[in-house]
């Protein structure tokens, strides 16, 4: 955040239009510098809490510590196109964190050691709305292929459409990926012919699953 101190005069640069300067104050660290009008304001708008001086001495200071090797690392995967979780899936980093500045600017709230950075829509890029820090328990339940799947009118995570089910998890994924939905995965598990599902005793274990709640 920066305060306006002084407006100063009108300027005009390389025969562009006249600017409004003005001295501000870094609320942050305290730095007083001149600047266009215009940008102090586009500053404030956009909530930046660092001027350019916090930013230079923060580089300085932040180059090969955890925050910055994420940094680092995010940039590497989106640009791997190789990497098909990633790179080659059109994962990209929004513009503004090509400098790991405004990547600290954005996300060093919240950070913490123990916290890994997370896209909340992992189908989405990182960007300061589509990213958070979370646990790594809480990030392993939005992996891509952790999915999500309706089942008696319930959204459930496959892991427990396997449990309520007592279907195997390949038994109902290769239905799932046939584009069957779940209830009729697991109804076409039920009928198949194959495995254990005939077994007395796994129908009747699958019945007592199928009935809790
Ligand atoms: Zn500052």
């Amino acid at each position: 955040m920066l305060k306006i101190l002084e407006t100063l005069p009108e300027m005009r640069f390389s025969g562009s239009r006249w600017r409004t300067l003005v001295t501000a104050k870094c609320l942050r660290c305290g730095n007083e510098s001149t600047y266009m009008q215009q940008n102090v304001v586009k500053h404030n708008k956009k909530g930046r809490t660092h001027c350019g001086a916090c930013v230079a001495d923060m580089h300085h200071n932040l180059t090969g510590t955890r925050i910055w090797r994420i940094w680092r690392g995010l940039r590497w995967r989106t640009r791997d196109m190789e990497d098909k979780n990633y790179g080659g899936r059109g994962i990209e980093v929004c513009p503004e964190w090509e400098t790991f500045e405004r990547f600290y600017e954005d996300m060093s709230p919240g950070y913490s050691d123990d916290l890994t950075i997370e896209r909340i829509d992992v189908n989405k890029s990182y960007n300061k709305a589509n990213c958070r820090w979370a646990t790594n328990m809480e990030q392993q339940s939005n992996k891509r292929n952790n999915r999500y799947v309706t089942f008696q009118g319930e959204k459930m995570h496959l892991a427990e459409l396997v449990r309520r089910s007592g279907f195997g998890r390949i038994m109902l994924m290769v239905r799932l990926n046939r584009g069957m939905t779940a209830d009729e995965a697991v109804a076409d598990a039920a009928a198949s012919a194959y495995g254990k599902s005939q077994d007395p005793k796994n129908i009747r274990r699958r019945e007592r699953r199928m009935s809790m709640t």
